[in-house]
């Protein structure tokens, strides 16, 4: 896998590239994430920011609260509606990139599922994956 990972919106007013390979993904269950793509949730790659670049194009930024309590830039295309990526506020070195967009999506796997306790009752969950009924990474309550 040399070539470079692209993706676009549903009408192609937006084009990426990533300059990174991509083999894992995470579906996330979350209820803002089944609001922003209308089905069971979303599918992501997570990458450095480094690695991303848009060639094409702007999205646009919806900012929420996410279920973790953190804000969430969420970036998406405003002629078409198709979610993008997302960055979370404190940490913008980090993309999440919505898997669905990419051009071709090789054998990528999903190996991680969070947010299981808000899932839909139609979503199949591999029972080989990883899975989080919240945010497997959220800061200690103290
Ligand atoms: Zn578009
Ligand atoms: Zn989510």
């Amino acid at each position: 896998m040399t070539d470079k990972l692209s993706g676009s919106c549903l009408c192609g007013a937006i084009r990426y590239t990533i300059s990174a390979p991509v083999a894992e993904l995470r579906a996330c269950h979350c209820t803002n994430c089944q609001k922003t793509s209308g089905a069971g949730g979303s599918v992501n790659a997570a990458i450095k920011s480094a690695d991303f670049r848009l060639v094409q194009g702007k999205p646009k930024r919806y900012t929420a609260v996410a279920d973790s309590g953190r804000t969430l830039h969420r970036y998406f295309c405003g002629d078409c509606g198709s979610p993008i990526y997302s960055q979370r506020e404190q940490t913008p070195e980090i993309m999440v990139v919505r898997a669905g967009t990419f051009d071709n999506a090789g054998d990528m796997k999903i190996s991680n599922n969070i947010w299981t306790k808000s899932k839909r009752p139609w979503a199949h969950i591999d029972p080989s994956t990883a899975q989080h009924p919240g945010q497997p990474d959220a800061p200690a309550k103290t």
